[in-house]
């Protein structure tokens, strides 16, 4: 029976892949788990909270699946290797609560899925991520994820937490703070060394939680959306330019109105993007964003 299997064993994981013909592939990013208390507690972590519904990125063989099994009432898992869909039949038996999907994350239409799959109820996703894809598939959740979704809890390299969870005035932060910023918010809530994968990945590992603001508790709302995110992206483009030159240049908009934006809201007109909080690139977003609709109407 697969329940019986512990599949944070290597010598487990070996053989099952090896039964199904397959080996852990780099491409996909395939780190399996080896320490069965850290799905548990990622499961838990991701389980906080009144919502029964989850997806999870990328089972492998199952070892968080079977957790997340336990924790919520219905599991909606989607996996990119084919190899794995009739093994992770075989170690998921009894789960009945799981459905495994074989598509790539990345394409899949995740508001329409997660109403497929829970009906329009609320989800979090929780996922033991593919390195190669870490940002953009948390980017992709939190915006096309739709309003059921609540929160991410995710298994990321270590500095990519550090770059998730980044206070500005520090080398770490940049454009994906401010991004992630704008949907909730994300904390560092687990160490894991790198001893607790199988293949043995380089580097450390971090799980970080995000948890998107309710209705109406958002802590800043830009007038325009777009440009907040074009904002931010001109601003990190180049780290070493002031926000003065990153902004006019990325944006098109004459250096002496950048300078009387930024002025005009108390900012140095030297500061650079890595000083600006998410809140002060709101207000220059809607500063800018004004400007905009002042100069279409002349
Ligand atoms: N959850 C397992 C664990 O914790 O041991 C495996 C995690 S492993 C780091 C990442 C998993 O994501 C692999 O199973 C890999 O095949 C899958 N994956 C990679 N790219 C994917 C994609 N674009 N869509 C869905 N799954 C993907």
């Amino acid at each position: 029976m697969g329940s019986e299997l512990n599949l944070c064993s290597v010598g487990v994981i070996r053989e099952l892949l090896s039964e199904f013909d397959s080996a852990p592939r780099k491409d996909f990013g395939q780190n399996f788990l080896t320490n069965l208390s850290v799905p548990k507690k990622i499961a838990e972590i991701a389980g906080g909270s009144d919502v029964r519904n989850v997806i999870e990125v990328g089972p492998g063989i199952g070892c968080l699946t079977r957790e997340l099994s336990a924790v919520f009432e219905r599991v909606a898992a989607v996996e990119i290797d084919k190899k794995l869909i009739p093994l992770l039949g075989r170690t998921l038996e009894g789960c009945d609560n799981v459905r495994v999907t074989n598509a790539d994350v990345m394409k899949l239409d995740i508001a329409a899925f997660a109403k497929e799959c829970f009906g329009g109820e609320e989800y979090c996703v929780c996922a033991n991520l593919p390195y190669y894809i870490t940002t953009p598939v948390i980017m992709k959740f939190l915006r096309e994820g739709g309003e059921s979704l609540r929160s991410m809890t995710v298994m990321v390299q270590s500095e990519v937490a550090d770059r998730l969870t980044a206070r500005e005035g520090t080398a770490d932060y940049g454009m994906i703070t401010a991004g992630i910023a704008y949907y909730g918010h994300a904390e560092r809530v687990m160490k894991v060394s790198a001893g607790n994968f199988y293949p043995v990945p380089k580097v450390n590992s971090a799980v970080v939680r995000i948890t998107l603001y309710e209705a109406g508790e958002e802590p800043f709302r830009p007038i325009d959306d777009g440009m907040y995110f074009s904002l931010i992206s001109a601003a990190f483009a180049e780290r070493r330019k002031t926000l003065v030159n990153s902004v006019s240049s990325g944006l098109s908009i004459p250096k002496p109105e950048v300078e009387r934006v930024l002025s005009s809201l108390g900012y140095d007109v030297r500061v650079r993007g890595e000083a600006v909080s998410p809140e002060g690139f709101c207000r220059i977003s809607d500063a800018l964003s004004v400007l905009r609709a002042r100069e279409s109407q002349e």
